[in-house]
């Protein structure tokens, strides 16, 4: 049973060696986000003792992707566990939406920058001195090892997660093994990352959504060559485990073909390969591939064609080529669609706010949208 515990609908390794602490409930990266789930529910012990129905009837987020073929948190988490993390406890930790870009399917939600550029307030944060003490608290009581993962925002601009690292560290047997894995834009790096680097085992998610111009809008105000030479220092300290984490949208599915230039830059600098592990975009709707028109998604699936001959014989885009197999599929038959004047004032919304032009920075995209509208 355990070899296919990543696939066995009722159990979950959030629910039974991990703990999700997301800035609240309408940015939360599970349903068992420890702000949604009741409060005698929220010690690990108790929740590795607790019946796995609970699991289809709560974790709306991860069944519903599942329930249309897809991957799921839970999924990747379990096989993870399955392979990797046997002996350990995992933190899921996003203390805040502090970041520093304003990508294009982000919002004042997730990013800080977002709720600036539209006069907002900055989303409250949760609790993070009783977040750390509560981690803090359930790594004295395992002789687990631990895996803190940390999102954000930027996690790399969140300084709480620096303190929370030390504190972990003060707590820590010898025998304790201390991972950390950080999903970062990697625009910027600074003395805390470095002097990490040089201490632990570092797992780097890099997220990116194309490369060159298209990059540069859809993850505004990034700098590829910055990127770049922050992923060269980091190599060069020692950091091995590096990935690219794609989100694949309506936005970027015509200038995915970009990643082919990355990889090669990647190949000449690092003298190695970094995997692509892609997922696809559900939420804003306007951009999720899922809701395109009919006549529009014929022209996606001439484009899942080239790449799928692209990326086929290529070993770090294996990942991206099973996923193009899936919305290949999927497209087929999913009937939601959404009607191309709703997308395009969505998307020259977004545009207007962040003073970019989509049909500069992705040209491919305008040109396919022009031929839908002249057919
Ligand atoms: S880096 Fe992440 S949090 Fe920041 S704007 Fe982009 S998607 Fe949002």
């Amino acid at each position: 049973m355990k070899e296919k515990m990543h696939l066995d609908y009722n159990y979950c390794a959030m629910l039974k060696n991990a703990t999700c602490y997301n800035m609240g409930d309408d940015a939360k990266a599970c349903d068992l986000s420890i702000h949604s789930i009741p409060k005698e529910y929220q010690s690990l012990d108790f929740r590795q003792n607790l019946a796995s129905e609970w699991i289809s009837e709560n974790c709306k987020k991860c069944i519903d992707l599942e329930n249309n073929n897809q991957k799921s948190q839970r999924y990747y988490l379990n096989s993870r566990f399955e392979n990797e993390l046997e002996d350990y406890i995992y933190f899921d930790i996003r203390f805040s939406s502090v970041c520093n870009l304003v990508c294009v399917g982000c919002s004042e939600q997730y990013s800080s920058s977002w709720a600036k550029l539209k006069g907002l307030s900055v989303r409250k944060k949760q609790n993070k001195d009783q977040a750390i003490e509560n981690i803090v608290s359930e790594v004295k009581k395992t002789d687990k090892n631990i895996l803190l993962y940390f999102a954000g925002g930027e996690p790399f601009l969140i300084k709480e997660h620096f303190h929370l690292i030390a504190k972990v560290r003060e707590v820590l047997s010898n025998d304790q093994i201390l991972k950390l894995q950080f999903l970062t834009n990697l625009t910027r790096l600074n003395d805390e990352v470095l002097d990490l680097a040089k201490s632990y085992e570092i797992i780097l998610g890099i997220s990116i959504d194309s490369w060159g111009e298209a990059n540069q809008y859809l993850r505004y105000p990034c700098n590829n060559d910055e990127i770049i030479n922050n992923i060269v220092n980091l190599h060069t300290l020692g950091i091995r485990r590096l990935y690219f984490q794609p989100t694949v949208s309506l936005l970027n599915i015509f200038h995915l073909r970009e990643f082919l230039n990355l990889s090669k830059i990647i190949r000449d600098r690092l003298k190695e390969k970094v995997m692509y592990y892609p997922h696809l975009l559900v939420d804003p709707v306007e951009l999720s591939i899922f809701n395109t028109p009919k006549n529009l998604r014929a022209f996606i699936l001439e484009e899942i064609t080239h790449l799928k001959n692209a990326f086929k014989n290529i070993s770090e885009f294996k990942y991206f080529y099973d996923l193009l197999i899936s919305i290949e599929a999927n497209l087929a038959v999913n009937s939601s669609a959404l009607e191309l004047p709703e997308i395009l004032k969505y998307i020259e919304r977004k545009d207007e706010e962040r003073n970019l032009k989509y049909e500069i920075s992705l040209p491919e995209l305008k040109k396919i949208i022009d031929k839908v509208y002249n057919e």
